[in-house]
């Protein structure tokens, strides 16, 4: 990855592999660029986030992966017009518009910037049940349903580059705690973490939805912490 890419916000976390994050709710958006095709990882809160992410790459997307159905991390799809949209198999019935422009006016987006996302909001079309493998010409991105948690249709990205790199989405957070609201699924949430940190390994880069990179350690805390919050094993 050339040096351009740290002029545009992105942190590289290996050969081809970077994320940054954006104002507002300080959302985690990645990048995995192989040689043939350039995989993004959520996509930002507003249509002028996902424009914003868009416009800093080096080459257009040709896949996107949306790791669940909150306004924060698949609002910005619009702007990637073109790219292969891809989810968990329930994320088309998730993605309520009504609701994700509400929930982006409680966490202060202008409502008619929200209603504007909502109207253009993008259903998946490659649909994924546990696993789906990405080949994008020297990387491969290995797409991951860990299991319900932070919600039911929740998924991971693994990168096996110089170092793993796992995309949590919002089954890690590093600002705060992890947000669980009612369409969580507290009961999955410790194995899911579990599952995660099989894909990754104890060496790998894990990526936050929101916060900045962790380690091995840092998610298994955070598994024992929601275990203990919850009250599962
Ligand atoms: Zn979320």
């Amino acid at each position: 990855v050339s040096g351009g890419w740290d002029e545009h916000g992105w942190s590289t976390l290996g050969p081809g592999v970077a994320r940054r994050t954006l104002p507002g709710v300080d959302v985690t958006v990645g990048v995995v660029a192989g040689a043939e095709r350039l995989l993004v990882v959520d996509t930002g809160g507003t249509l002028a986030q996902g424009e914003a992410v868009a416009g800093s790459l080096p080459r257009a997307a040709t896949d996107v992966v949306i790791t669940h159905a909150h306004w924060d991390h698949c609002f910005g799809t619009p702007a990637f017009a073109g790219a292969r949209v891809v989810g968990h198999r329930g994320l088309p019935r998730a993605l309520d518009p009504a609701e994700l422009a509400a929930d982006a006016g409680r966490y202060g987006v202008a409502a008619v910037e929200a209603r504007a996302a909502a109207r253009a909001l993008v259903a998946p079309e490659v649909l994924v049940d546990d696993v789906l493998t990405l080949d994008l010409g020297g990387l491969v991105a290995r797409v991951v349903h860990p299991g319900p948690a932070h919600t039911a249709c929740d998924l991971a990205v693994v990168v096996r580059a110089e170092r793993t790199v796992v995309f949590c989405g919002d089954l890690v957070e590093e600002s705060g705690p992890p947000q669980a609201g009612p369409d969580a699924v507290p009961a999955g949430w410790p194995a899911a973490l579990d599952r995660l940190l099989a894909e990754g390994g104890e060496d790998a880069l894990y990526v936050p939805g929101h916060g900045a990179v962790v380690d091995a350690r840092f998610v298994r805390a955070q598994r024992d912490a929601l275990a203990a919050r919850f009250g599962v094993s």
